[in-house]
């Protein structure tokens, strides 16, 4: 990994407490009701299989895919569902579970189509926020941690498909982003 990280942004024991922190925050704020948690692939499957399993009340899951980058590092804005949930959100109390927030194209397109199915809550969890990228007014109601603008990869983001399975979030060499 020397050749690809330019520096550790935040450590796999960082990580490790802070969805310590997030997951008994979760679980205390839903302790009374049922909740769903959708993923948003592929970023954020490391950090829903960590969160869920520092819940301390059962919870349900399903996850979503949208495009978003591709190899690229610029958002294009056009994002399209590639996969569905597999059940309906009518009345269920849903937390959508991010890796990232930069631009907020994503999150709010990706908002507007999950409100208009009619859950009863709808809040936001994300890992890392960079809010100084922002173009649209979208903000978390949970996160883990705010960052500055960097590009970053590793714990579910990835560069080019690759890095997912990095356990700390890295801020890669110039070298090897196109
Ligand atoms: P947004 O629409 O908010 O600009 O971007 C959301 C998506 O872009 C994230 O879910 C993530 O997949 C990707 N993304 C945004 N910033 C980064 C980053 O710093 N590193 C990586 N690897 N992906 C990012």
């Amino acid at each position: 990994m020397e050749k690809v990280v330019e520096r550790i942004l935040i450590s796999e024991e960082e990580i490790n407490q802070k969805v310590k922190e997030l997951g008994e925050k979760l679980s205390h704020d839903y302790k009374d009701k049922d909740v769903l948690f959708i993923c948003v692939l592929k970023g954020a499957i490391m950090f829903m299989s960590d969160l869920s399993k520092a819940m301390s009340i059962p919870i349900e899951m399903d996850f979503m895919a949208v495009s978003s980058y591709g190899a690229s590092t610029k958002s294009s804005g056009i994002v399209k569902i590639i996969k569905d949930l597999d059940a309906s959100i009518e009345d269920r109390h849903v937390v959508v579970i991010e890796d990232i927030i930069d631009t907020g194209l994503t999150l709010s397109y990706l908002i507007k189509i999950l409100q208009n199915r009619k859950p009863a809550s709808l809040k936001i969890c994300t890992l890392l926020d960079k809010p100084a990228r922002r173009t649209v007014d979208i903000k978390p109601d949970y996160s883990g941690f705010v960052i500055e603008d960097h590009f970053v990869v590793g714990y579910g983001l990835d560069y080019d498909e690759k890095y997912r399975n990095i356990p700390y979030i890295f801020i890669p060499k110039s070298d090897i982003i196109k």
